[in-house]
């Protein structure tokens, strides 16, 4: 059964007299069943909610009754699971047989030119075509409403910013629910009619790569394990990729200088980081061509303008405009508008605008409203620096969780954690500020030591950030546990970190 049959299947199962725009739920693996059903609801015009099979039972019911679906698609391996979410969330079920698998090793079965089979081109160009759940890291997900167009142009100038081209192909291994697995991963190489497949038989030349760094960083940790020294891993690792791959991308989840420093070391490759977010898409990135600096996130990709601004504070939504930077047609133009100082580096929070900036938050009215300015840019409540020197960005944090008062200062989070990472004992950390008397908020550090290591002094580890770090950005308080809880896409959520160690 190809595209165009699922479709039809789909249109009778919700025979609701051809009502078109029906939220359409789906969970299949990472495979060629998760492309049909995809492109069949575009093609039977209804609006595609990818499900996970990560997510447990209650967060798939959410996202039935939240993005009120009235169809769920899945393959036999789900069907038990679905079954119950169907009954409890009362939609219609439609289990594909597995016949439908075609190859299960190749994705893309469909091209964007298989369209063709759908609706009228003028649909598409007016319609809405996913609702995509944010990560969940600040709170409950909110569904991310994105438009044909919308996911055109965020598809499109990944395609000119990464030099996409037919010949490609993508090994794909991240989760199909996300922005990054979908729009970054799938629907590139399916727009460019490039391959993309999931599993990595020696045959066949992989060129691209994507994953969030906590992959990158298990890569490492896995093949040290392997491997008794650096210079056996780094043989083997160079081998495996034959040097063939023309492009790595982190993302998703700030990627640790120490990380993509090793990760060269072994590899040969330097990784290209990127910023994006559900509700843009990729937004920054490194540039193809030009060197990656390792920390930052690069510049606005082709159609897309940022600024950073800092909040005026007179009870009204006004920001004043420290830098707007924009990207037409491959050229970036910068202009620094409001800086107190010519020799410091504009800090505020990145705001968005483009053709790639989704359309509501589904059902959220308020949460639409609160999210733009008056003037139509998107807030993405990121805190972002603007270096000089670089000519790039920067993240610094979550404005809302990352963005430390201690003792009159102003510390990112996300800066301490980078410095902490240097340290030889220390294979992961989270950073966050702790109410405080004295200090307002202290900052206090969870870190996951590397295996092997038989004692950490933290009088000795005091000494060590004494040299390399300004005092008020050391931590008051170091706990050592085991691992630190990330969400499906490697994220950490700090809300939920500080309420555990409040508790
Ligand atoms: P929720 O909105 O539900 O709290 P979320 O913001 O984590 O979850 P996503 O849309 O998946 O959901 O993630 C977007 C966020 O991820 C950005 O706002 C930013 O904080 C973070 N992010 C993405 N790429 C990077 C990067 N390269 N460096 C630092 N942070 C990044
Ligand atoms: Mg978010």
């Amino acid at each position: 059964m190809g595209a165009k049959e699922l479709s039809n299947e789909v249109s009778q199962t919700l025979s609701e007299g051809n009502v078109l725009n029906q939220k359409v739920l789906y969970l299949c693996g990472n495979d060629a069943n998760y492309t049909l059903t995809q492109w069949a609801i575009w093609m039977s015009g209804h609006i595609a909610v990818p499900l996970s099979p990560l997510h447990p039972q209650n967060l798939l019911e959410y996202y039935a009754n939240d993005s009120n679906a009235k169809l769920i698609v899945t393959t036999s391996e789900y069907a038990d699971l679905i079954q119950r979410v169907s009954k409890n969330c009362k939609t219609k079920l439609l289990v594909l047989d597995d016949k439908l698998r075609q190859n299960a090793s190749q994705m893309n079965p469909v091209k964007q030119s298989d369209m063709e089979g759908g609706l009228a081109p003028d649909f598409y160009n007016k319609s809405n075509a996913m609702i995509l759940y944010t990560s969940g890291t600040t709170g409950q997900p909110k569904g991310v409403v994105l438009s044909h167009k919308n996911l055109v142009s965020q598809i499109t100038c990944l395609i000119d910013a990464w030099k996409w081209s037919e010949k490609d192909t993508l090994l794909h291994t991240l989760p199909l629910h996300h922005v990054h697995g979908i729009v970054n991963a799938l629907l590139c190489p399916q727009y460019i009619g490039a391959k993309c497949i999931n599993t990595n038989p020696d045959d066949r030349r992989i060129s691209v790569y994507m994953a969030v760094p906590t992959i990158y960083s298990r890569l490492i940790t896995e093949h040290q394990k392997v491997f008794s020294s650096d210079s056996k891993m780094v043989e083997y690792i160079r081998t495996t990729l034959k040097n063939k791959l023309r492009l790595m991308v982190s993302g998703s989840a700030p990627l640790p200088a120490t990380v993509y420093e090793k990760w060269f070391e072994i590899s040969g490759h330097k990784l290209l980081e990127r910023y994006g977010m559900t509700e843009i898409g990729m937004c920054l990135s490194n540039e193809y061509d030009s060197d990656r600096t390792p920390g930052y996130i690069g510049v606005p990709l082709p159609g897309v303008s940022v600024r950073l601004v800092r909040k005026i504070d007179d009870g009204e939504d006004n920001y004043l405009n420290l830098l707007e930077s924009t990207n037409v047609k491959g050229v970036v133009n910068t202009n620094i508008t409001n800086n107190a100082d010519s020799e410091s580096n504009p800090v505020g929070e990145l705001q968005v605008k483009g053709d790639n900036v989704f359309r509501e938050y589904y059902n959220k009215p308020q949460a639409t409203e609160q999210e733009f300015t008056i003037d139509g840019w998107f807030k993405t409540g990121d805190i972002s620096e603007y270096s000089l020197k670089e000519k790039k960005f920067k993240i610094l944090g979550r404005q809302s969780v990352d963005i430390i008062k201690s003792g009159g200062y102003k510390i990112s989070a996300l800066s301490v954690e980078t410095q902490i990472l240097e340290h030889p004992a220390i294979a992961d950390c989270a950073v966050v500020g702790l109410k405080d008397d004295e200090w307002g908020q202290k900052i206090v550090a969870l870190v996951v030591l590397k295996p092997k290591t038989e004692t950490f002094n933290i009088e000795e580890f005091n000494n060590w950030a004494k040299s390399r770090m300004a005092g008020y950005c050391i931590p008051k308080e170091i706990k050592i546990i085991t691992s630190i809880p990330k969400n499906a896409m490697g994220k950490v959520n700090k809300k939920e970190l500080v309420q555990s160690l409040c508790a």
